[in-house]
Order: C-alpha cells, then sequence, then structure tokens
C-alpha cells in the first residue's frame, strides 16, 4: 500500500510539473510571439507583414497611383482584422505551392479617407457612400492581384480600380490566359473563405466581415512588425 502511494504520489507530482511546464511554455510563445497573439482575438488590426511577411504589396492609396491621383494613407501598409489576415495568409501559402502569390492594393481604409474619397467622387458606382461605410473601413476586405515566382503580375482583365465593364466578373471577352488568371485567383480566395465581389475581379470580403464594425483608426496607432517596437498602442 505504502508503494503504492509513494508510486502515484510519485506519478502526480511529474504529470504536475509537466503541466506547469508547458503552462509556462505556452505562455512564453504566447507572449513572444506577434503572430499567436493576433490569433487569440479575431477583431484585432494587424499588419500583415506581421502575418505572412511574403505577400507583396503595391498600395495604391498610400501613394499618388490611383484613381484619385493623391496619396491619402500616411503609410503604405495592409492592415486588416487578425481573422481576415489569417485568411490571407492561408491562400499564400496555397498559391506558393503553384509558384504564385499574392500582390495587395488595398486592405483597411480608415473612415475617414473614405469620407475624402467621397469628397472626390461622390458617385457610388466607383466610391462606397461613407454613410453606410466600405467593408474596407471594417478592416475585412482585400483588393489583390497574382504574382508570379518572380513578383510579376499575371496578366488580368483590367489594372487596380478601373471602373470599366471589363472589371466585372462576368466580362468574359478577354484572353484565355486573362480568364484563367482571374479564376485561378477568384478559386484560391474562395477556398480560404473570401466571398468575391461581382463587379471588381480585385476584390474580396473577409468571411465574416459583418462581425467587424466600421473604425476610424489611424495607422500609426496599429504596430508595425516587430510588434514590440516603438509604435504607439
Ligand atoms: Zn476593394
Amino acid at each position: 500500500m505504502n508503494v503504492l502511494n509513494v508510486w502515484a504520489s510519485t506519478l502526480m507530482q511529474t504529470s504536475f510539473f509537466r503541466l506547469l511546464f508547458v503552462l509556462a511554455l505556452s505562455i512564453v510563445v504566447l507572449m513572444q510571439s506577434p503572430i499567436r497573439a493576433a490569433e487569440l482575438n479575431p477583431t484585432v488590426f494587424v499588419d500583415i507583414r506581421s502575418i505572412n511577411p511574403r505577400i507583396a504589396l503595391d498600395i495604391r492609396y498610400g501613394t499618388r497611383n490611383n484613381f484619385v491621383k493623391e496619396t491619402l494613407y500616411p503609410q503604405a501598409r495592409c492592415i486588416l482584422r487578425a481573422s481576415t489576415a489569417r485568411q490571407l495568409s492561408q491562400v499564400q501559402t496555397d498559391l506558393e505551392t503553384r509558384g504564385l502569390g499574392l500582390k495587395v492594393y488595398d486592405c483597411y481604409r480608415p473612415l475617414s479617407v473614405q469620407k475624402r474619397l467621397w469628397q472626390i467622387k461622390p458617385d457610388e458606382r466607383y466610391v462606397a457612400n461613407p454613410t453606410y461605410g466600405s467593408r474596407h473601413n471594417r478592416g475585412a476586405a482585400v483588393d489583390l492581384t497574382l504574382v508570379d515566382r518572380t513578383g510579376k503580375e499575371l496578366p488580368m482583365p483590367t489594372g487596380f480600380d478601373d471602373f470599366t465593364e471589363r472589371s466585372s466578373r462576368s466580362y468574359t471577352n478577354l484572353p484565355a490566359q486573362v480568364l484563367k488568371n482571374r479564376q485561378l485567383l477568384e478559386d484560391a480566395m474562395v477556398r480560404a473563405g473570401f466571398i468575391p465581389l461581382s463587379t471588381e475581379w480585385w476584390h474580396f470580403d473577409g468571411k465574416d466581415w459583418q462581425n467587424f464594425s466600421v473604425r476610424d483608426v489611424a495607422f500609426g496607432a496599429i504596430a508595425s512588425p516587430p510588434l514590440n517596437n516603438s509604435a504607439p498602442k
């Protein structure tokens, strides 16, 4: 009986310390990894580079290379809700197995920028009315295209923010390779849960976009990777 007691007590102590060790290790990992920390809360805003730095960026509203010819973002960054960023990372990983990747044109767009866009172009065919907001204002939409292994964009129906009928997903008077590329992008995005917008081949909404409200968060308030740098909270 005594021997059994000692044996059971030793086993319990061993299990207890093992559990304690695993718990301590988990806490250290969670505290040190921005990616895992972001996974804890799907609503948090993250910079895509802290989730998947292999995704190429060409953030047009961070430059004058856009349809309003005005720099609207103070920083050319792709900010998204953590859950949308994770979905996007899945697409990148999936595409890499085919020697392809993503290049992102736009992600989160603060509501104040939406208002500025509306001021410049108050036409709902081109710009979402800020009274209701765009899904970009929720941090749950992305505009993007495909690139090859060298970073070169694959031929698509139009450039970004081309508001002609050629941008529509139902437009078919296009070269076979372009149709194939558009479909490839759509299929990869849909596999990860994104919802394509019918009028713009480059636009996709995150599957849970309805869970997120329209926000006006300044880019500077969202940490740049690494998250422990001097970015303001
Ligand atoms: Zn868009």
